[in-house]
């Protein structure tokens, strides 16, 4: 838990968001302002910054958020999607607290 990091607040509950999927290491939650027909956020609980900040520690964490990723698309129907990380500022990362962008729901072009 991070002082006034918005995705902590929304990972205990002191936020509200709309929760699509939650376990004890990663939670799903829709985003505020979509840019896609499904917009959802896949966050590990763990506070992590940015993707540089990732480390070997955080293996399993990273390869269970894209077991989950996978899995919740299914759940859902959805059998397209694009997936974003944004790391730093100049890339568009706004919320320092890593998280997995899943666009669908429209056909999408190359990045
Ligand atoms: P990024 O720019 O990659 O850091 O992405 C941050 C995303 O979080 C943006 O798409 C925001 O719309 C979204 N966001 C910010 N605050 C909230 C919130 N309280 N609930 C849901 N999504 C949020
Ligand atoms: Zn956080």
């Amino acid at each position: 838990m991070e002082n006034n990091c918005i995705f902590c607040k929304i990972i205990n509950k002191e936020t509200k968001a709309e929760i699509i999927f939650e376990d004890d290491k990663i939670i799903v939650f829709k985003d505020i302002y979509p840019k896609a027909p499904i917009h959802w956020l896949f966050v590990p609980k763990k506070h992590i910054p940015t993707h540089m900040e990732i480390t070997e520690e955080d293996k399993e964490i990273m390869g269970h958020l894209h077991i989950i990723t996978q899995k919740v698309a299914k759940e859902n129907n959805i059998n397209h999607y694009k997936l974003i990380m944004n790391c730093g500022y100049e890339a568009g990362q706004r919320v320092f607290h890593i998280h997995l962008h899943l666009l669908s729901g429209k056909i999408m072009g190359e990045v």
